[in-house]
């Protein structure tokens, strides 16, 4: 991933930022530039809990190579509001017991290092809540 593409997604990679249509109320998450319902161009930004339910889960044990050292790991779809989901790597779990409809806050981590230069790219990563207080 290239500097500049992690500058400008620093708000919604640092800061949970999604765009709700002005007009007709659609939250996007990434924020995009046309609303896909009514077409409006004018968006406010609102901040997404850190907070969401596991919908959904793959575990991946053929990564990408930048991913290598990390297989095996659990990939979700997470409800953060209704009807919005983010896709996200899920760490500090036992993979066994992962379950649909489980509650997982979503934290700063660092996602990857780049390349040879070694960018450090951060982003949200999900844990589940029970270990959270341990
Ligand atoms: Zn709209």
């Amino acid at each position: 991933m290239f500097p500049a593409k992690i500058w400008r997604e620093f708000p919604q990679r640092y800061r949970l930022e999604a765009a709700k249509c002005k007009k007709c109320g659609k939250t996007f998450f990434p924020p995009r530039l046309v609303c896909n319902s009514c077409f409006h161009r004018e968006f406010e930004s609102i901040k997404l809990p850190w907070e969401g339910t596991l919908v959904t889960y793959t575990i991946i044990r053929t990564p990408p190579s930048s991913f290598s050292d990390q297989a095996p790991y659990a990939v979700g779809i997470i409800e953060v509001v209704p009807g919005l989901k983010i896709t996200c790597q899920i760490v500090d779990v036992d993979l066994d017991k992962l379950a649909s409809g489980q509650k997982l806050f979503l934290e700063f981590r660092l996602i990857q290092k780049d390349g040879k230069q070694g960018v450090l790219c951060y982003g949200y990563k999900a844990v589940p809540v029970a270990d959270y207080n341990s």
